[in-house]
């Protein structure tokens, strides 16, 4: 079995960044949102089986799937919304698992970095051998988001509330990196984190 592991911090606090400095020093890198998308692509089993629950309304009209028309469905006031969201979940939870296995056996690096935001809140932390956070403070969360997404501050914080409180993600990680860094040193401690993964990775094996 790789070793894995996870890396988790909440809305804009420099994963896709930090998970690029970690390709970079030749680590597989296997990200829970691509594969949340890969598993919807146009012909995938699971857009199939999700217009075969749902209807074509799911689609936009270039056939690809409508994910905020979706997000409503599953979350809206209705009383069959829960009902939705367990069997869309359902259909896709599955595919999601398979297709990570898929590409943890796939890896080839020493060991797998494995980008997942909801680590914490979707109770995955124990599949992964190591945990690291990033951490930056609410505010750098806000500002980086609304600079990247061009979304509200009310937005963005309704979602820094949906996600598990800092205090509470810092005390369940292995390993702090601090998001806050400048880029060259954050390249250096992510220099460091790589070494020791390696040697853990080694130890895990034997
Ligand atoms: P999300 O959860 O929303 O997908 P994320 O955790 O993957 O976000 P990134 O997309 O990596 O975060 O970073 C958010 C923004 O902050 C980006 O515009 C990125 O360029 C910038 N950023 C990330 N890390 C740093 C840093 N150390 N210094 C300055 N800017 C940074």
């Amino acid at each position: 079995m790789k070793y894995k592991v996870a890396l988790t911090g909440g809305i804009g606090s420099g994963k896709t960044t930090v998970s690029q400095q970690f390709e970079a020093l030749g680590v597989s890198v296997v990200d829970a949102d691509i594969i949340a998308r890969e598993v919807v692509l146009p012909k995938s089993k699971g857009l199939v089986q999700l217009v075969t629950l749902l209807g074509d309304s799911i689609l936009n009209p270039d056939g690809t799937l409508d994910r905020a028309y979706l997000r409503h469905m599953m979350f809206n006031e209705n009383e069959n919304a829960l009902l939705i969201k367990n069997k869309v979940n359902a259909i896709l939870h599955p595919l999601i698992k398979e297709t990570t296995q898929r590409y943890f056996n796939e890896a080839t690096s020493d060991y797998v970095l494995w980008v997942v935001p909801l680590l914490f809140e979707n109770k995955l932390n124990h599949e992964a051998q190591r945990v690291l956070v990033i951490d930056v403070p609410e505010s750098i969360q806000i500002k980086r988001t609304i600079n990247r997404d061009c979304v509200s501050e009310a937005q963005v914080k309704k979602i820094i509330e949906a996600q598990i409180p800092r205090v509470k993600r810092i005390n369940m990680a292995d390993d702090i990196l601090n998001g806050h860094l400048p880029l060259d040193e954050m390249k250096e401690q992510v220099k460091l984190l790589h070494h020791h993964y390696i040697q853990l990775a080694k130890k895990f094996k034997k």
